[in-house]
């Protein structure tokens, strides 16, 4: 049995409590800001819409924390030499100089490290560290008082078993204003980058892009490959594409999920890509992505490991589940072609539950 969704007076409630969080809350780093956006990030991903309690993993946690500065931790090129922003006063933070040195040996790519699964565990275990002495218990303490809105201040197990329980509701809050909490969170964390470092940045408005935009690299390192394997015909419109103008498209649109996972990508005539633009698209479509995912399963798993974009099928499908969710519940419109927006229907649903996920490749038999 599951827990009913919370009502609108604790939805509200919840509201309150994350402005008072990010507005108030007494931080000398930007950790509050990386959890709050790794928690609202991990209920879309593992949580549902029911009210039930959410358990996390401290060490999921962690693996968003790294990703969120992985970017972060690269040289602002904005001053007049490169350097790294401060994310807080004093000696730097621990999570920016942990991911520091490693981006030392990997760059830009996440990925690189992540295919070391020895150095991943240790960039992350300096990060779970940190992240469960620090942000995870001060989160909810403001000024003197310290609540336990979101979740009791107490981290169950050890090591990589350790856990934290969101309260029943509050998952089911974080998934249904993701969109306002992402705003509220990457708002305040420029911000505050801004106030710690005046000169390097000044008034430049590029910032935001810079924090937390998509990554270019990603987009063009699939297009030729996806061009392939959709057989060089737009994901939408199944019109021939041109080669050289086709155009990446996020199929649940980056301003509604900030996450580049390979199997969010498809390819598309650059027009149908602006006329899609922030909309979801009609089920039609979302039924041909389903498909796709599941019957070109390893290809795409390969494309994106030798273009070294991160990707994760369940993960995709929970980020999609939970978008068309949304605009379901909003009684939102979906897009079909050129103009012509429609109401989604409740059929859905039924394209996530026809099959399971087969995001493993087939085994190998030995011959
Ligand atoms: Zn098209």
């Amino acid at each position: 049995m599951s827990l009913p969704r919370p009502d609108a007076e604790f939805q509200l409630k919840f509201l309150r409590e994350l402005q008072r969080i990010l507005e108030e809350g007494r931080f000398t780093a930007s950790y509050k800001f990386a959890l709050v956006l790794s928690l609202a990030d991990l209920a879309v991903q593992r949580g549902s819409d029911t009210g039930d309690p959410l358990q996390l993993p401290v060490a999921a946690i962690a693996e968003r924390f790294t990703e969120l500065y992985w970017r972060q931790a690269a040289p602002w090129p904005g001053g007049e030499r490169p350097e790294v922003l401060k994310q807080n006063t004093g000696r730097r933070a621990v999570v920016v100089q942990t991911v520091m040195e490693a981006r030392k040996d990997y760059g830009d790519r996440i990925d690189r490290v992540r295919a070391h699964p020895g150095e991943w565990a240790s960039v992350t275990r300096r990060v779970r560290e940190t992240v469960r002495k620090m942000p995870l218990l001060k989160l909810q303490t403001v000024g003197d008082e310290t609540r336990e809105f979101l979740y009791p201040n107490r981290v169950e197990g050890r090591g990589r078993d350790a856990t934290i329980t969101l309260n029943p509701g509050i998952g089911y809050c974080f998934r249904s204003f993701h969109p306002l909490i992402r705003e509220l969170a990457q708002g305040g964390w420029a911000q505050f980058v801004r106030r710690m470092n005046p000169e390097l940045i000044g008034e430049r408005t590029d910032l935001r892009e810079f924090l937390f935009g998509a990554s270019r690299a990603n987009l063009q390192a699939v297009r030729g490959p996806l061009f392939e394997l959709q057989e060089g015909s737009c994901f939408y419109c199944r019109k021939t594409l041109n080669g050289e103008t086709a155009q990446v498209d996020h199929f649940v649109p980056w301003s509604r999920y900030p996450v580049d996972l390979g199997h969010n990508f498809v390819v598309s005539h650059a027009g149908c890509n602006r006329r899609k633009a922030d909309h979801l698209s009609a089920e039609v479509h979302l039924e041909r992505w389903v498909e796709r995912n599941e019957e070109l399963s390893y290809e795409l798993a390969s494309v994106c490991e030798s273009a070294g974009v991160p990707h994760d099928h369940r993960t995709s499908r929970q980020i999609t589940a939970w978008a068309y969710g949304q605009v379901e519940e909003r009684a939102g419109l979906v897009w079909v072609k050129g103009q012509t927006l429609e109401p989604l229907g409740g059929g859905w649903r039924g394209l996530f539950k026809r099959r399971g996920v087969t995001s493993a490749p087939p085994k190998e038999v030995p011959s």
